[in-house]
């Protein structure tokens, strides 16, 4: 019998689904169902390259039209599902009209949480979730124009960087003392301070935006210490929420994101989730993470298109995060959140570094400034489960390789 699968979400997983599901023989319909008006889209490269204007939009798309046409996948555009009935299979969209589904793919990803004020919404108020919203705010980047960007997430700072080089006065505001406090190690988010600072962004810590003031061609910020803050754009990019609007409402389990098992199953066994709307399990860390990341994205749609065409395919891919500002790669490999140690190899001066995090003397992680090998030696050493010393890891003369080997 083929069954129908139903992808809710049309974003860099719920894309790669549908394509990775005919790839591995899927017979049966595949509709992918989306509430933007574009075809899937590297959302990851719209606070980068795209809002610098080195990309244009067709270039973002993860596939061409053609592909999900020749690949007979149903693409629906500016859809928007509202609700689950999970006892009759059927999903039923905004405008009223509903669909069967034999397994249903929840991949909704994630949303900035809104500022909790009144006077949020005016013309020159922007986000960096959607083109749209992106298209907008490119248009308006103008030199000596002064951009306010509130929250200080890696999405926010890139950014902030692409508005500085295009000749803007550029300030981030952050509630918190230090940048990046859930999402990544001190050391690192010491460095990127110093490099936005270094370029000329000024970055205020510690403080909340108290209030809005739009006037005609520019808006007020009126801080918590007091101060205000004059700008004529305003960015609102604070910490992306887990989108389970859907999941929650129809009684699947929840909690920080969809709770699924390491095969994507969430709490309903024909319904799956995969990308930023998921919190999955994983052994590796022993617990569930939501892993919002591109790479992760793509390897859990193919995890899932094995899954669903009856093939073995085990998700061993470990969590990537890439950036770039002023020059400068970063790339994220694995979650640090429980490591008890933190070791530096390197020189920070030189701009090219890598800081492990350990977990009982293992690699859990690693953030690679400027490495061209980091990612790969990082994965090594960390699939390895070896023990090392810190004075071993930061000894540039012992190769990571060297180090991973001697597990065996
Ligand atoms: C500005 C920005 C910069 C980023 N930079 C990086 C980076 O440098 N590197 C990196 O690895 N990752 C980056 N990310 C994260 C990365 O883009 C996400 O992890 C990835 O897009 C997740 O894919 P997804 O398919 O789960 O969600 P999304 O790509 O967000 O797609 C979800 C889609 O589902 C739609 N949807 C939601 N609910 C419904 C509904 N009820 N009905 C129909 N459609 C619905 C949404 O509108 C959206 O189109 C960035 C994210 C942002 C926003």
């Amino acid at each position: 019998m083929t069954q129908d699968v139903v992808i809710v979400g049309a974003g860099q997983a719920g894309g790669e689904l549908a394509v990775q599901l005919r790839y591995q023989g899927y017979a049966g319909d595949i509709t992918l169902i989306g509430d933007e008006p574009n075809l899937p889209y590297k959302r990851s490269r719209l606070s980068s390259s795209y809002l610098a204007g080195t990309h244009r939009p067709q270039q973002l798309l993860i596939h061409p039209k053609s592909r999900y046409d020749s690949l007979k996948i149903g693409v629906m555009k500016g859809a928007q599902v509202m609700s689950i009935d999970r006892q009759a299979k059927r999903i039923t969209f905004a405008m009223g009209s509903s669909l069967p589904y034999d397994k249903l793919v929840l991949a909704t990803g994630a949303y900035p949480r809104p500022l909790s004020l009144q006077e949020t919404a005016a013309p020159n108020v922007y986000s960096l979730r959607t083109m749209h919203s992106v298209n907008q705010l490119r248009a308006k980047l103008q030199p000596g124009q002064r951009i306010a960007i509130i929250g200080g997430s890696y999405a926010a700072l890139e950014a902030a960087a692409v508005a500085n080089q295009a000749g803007l006065a550029v300030t981030v505001i952050d509630a918190m003392p230090g940048l990046l406090t859930t999402v990544t190690g001190e050391f690192i988010a010491d460095y990127l301070t110093k490099l936005h600072r270094s370029n000329g962004v000024d970055i205020r810590l510690g403080v909340e935006v108290a209030g809005l003031k739009h006037h005609e061609t520019n808006t007020t910020l009126i801080l918590s210490d007091g101060s205000r803050l004059e700008a004529d754009l305003v960015v609102v990019d604070l910490e992306q929420v887990a989108n389970t609007q859907l999941a929650e409402e129809s009684g699947i389990e929840c909690d920080n994101g969809i709770l699924t098992d390491n095969d994507a199953v969430t709490s309903d066994p024909d319904i799956l989730a995969i990308g930023g709307c998921a919190r999955a399990s994983d052994a590796r860390y022993d617990s569930h993470s939501r892993r919002e990341s591109r790479p992760n994205a793509i390897e859990e749609a193919k995890a899932v298109a094995a899954a669903i065409c009856g093939k073995a395919y085990s998700n061993q891919a470990i969590p990537v995060f890439c950036l770039e500002q002023f020059g400068t790669r970063l790339q994220t490999v694995g979650i640090w959140q429980t490591c008890d140690e933190t070791v530096v190899r390197g020189q920070p001066g030189s701009n090219q570094f890598t800081v492990f995090y350990l977990r009982d003397s293992q690699v859990i992680a690693a953030d690679c400034v400027n490495e061209p090998d980091g990612t790969v030696l990082a994965k090594q050493l960390i699939r390895s489960h070896v023990k090392v010393s810190a004075k071993q890891l930061a000894d540039e003369r012992i190769e990571v390789t060297k180090l991973a080997q001697s597990a065996a």
